[in-house]
């Protein structure tokens, strides 16, 4: 089984997931890339996973179920590109032969989902859409920080090793404003000396893991003193509330250039 980030847009990563002669890809926005790649190794597509409805996840889905067939399976509770099979969390669903448990993960959208295989060859995998990023987390489109903190604790605990396929190279952008965050976490800066080198050959950042973000990504962090206290910069009469700390982040972050 093999993992394969397909860029798509300007900064998307269509994740596609290959065993034998199937594959499932998660969120995408376009069809010509999975098409493509499809059609280069003689694979036919089986499943579609998707996290929440942003276009961005989603414009493809209609062209690649009418092109291969394939079974499209998404969020209970969100506007999708029909038919598919509706999961929420605490549900299972099988796909290539490996089982993926859906968890409930709202905030950068209401009914936003992640689809988790605590089981695949080579690592538990995560698919966490625009939720969790590395070294960053998704906007506030639709949800409250409450919720986004919910959630990203709920990914937090998932076992260190799982490979975080996000669904965006914001890496970089995100490891400058947490830097700005934690100017003295060692981790952190040796993380940002390997994505930079990494960019640089234009390769992925990703996937990411449970075990780094712990160390590195701020919105995971939010009850450390030190994040805490960064935080108080932008509000000084912040309490020690990890909610409180995450929705001045999330603030913070929105006007941080
Ligand atoms: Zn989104
Ligand atoms: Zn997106």
């Amino acid at each position: 089984m093999t993992l394969h980030p397909l860029p798509a847009f300007d900064d998307n990563y269509i994740w596609l997931l290959h065993e034998g002669a199937r594959a499932l890809v998660v969120d995408p926005g376009e069809p010509e890339v999975v098409l493509n790649w499809l059609v280069q190794h003689n694979v036919a597509l089986d499943t579609i996973l998707i996290t929440h409805h942003h276009a961005d996840h989603t414009g493809g889905v209609a062209a690649l179920r009418q092109a291969t067939g394939a079974r499209v399976i998404g969020p209970a509770f969100e506007s999708m590109p029909e038919p598919l099979d509706r999961v929420g969390g605490g549900e299972s669903v099988t796909a290539l032969g490996l089982r993926f448990e859906v968890i409930d993960v709202p905030g950068h959208t209401a009914g936003h989902i992640a689809f988790f295989a605590p089981d695949a060859p080579g690592g538990p995998l995560l698919f966490c859409g625009d939720t969790l990023f590395s070294a960053g987390c998704g906007r506030l489109f639709e949800g409250t920080a409450a919720q986004m903190h919910e959630s990203l604790t709920r990914l937090a605990a998932l076992p260190g090793g799982t490979r975080v396929c996000c669904a965006h190279e914001y890496t970089l952008s995100n490891i400058k404003f947490a830097q700005a965050v934690e100017p003295d976490n060692a981790a952190l800066a040796d993380y940002a000396a390997r994505c930079m080198a990494l960019r640089a050959g234009n390769l992925p950042t990703l996937p990411s893991s449970i075990a780094l973000e712990r160390q590195i990504n701020p919105f995971l962090r939010t009850d450390e003193a030190s994040v805490a206290q960064a935080a108080r910069t932008q509000n000084p009469a912040l309490a020690d509330d990890p909610v409180a700390v995450l929705a001045t982040l999330r603030e913070w972050k929105n006007g941080f250039r």
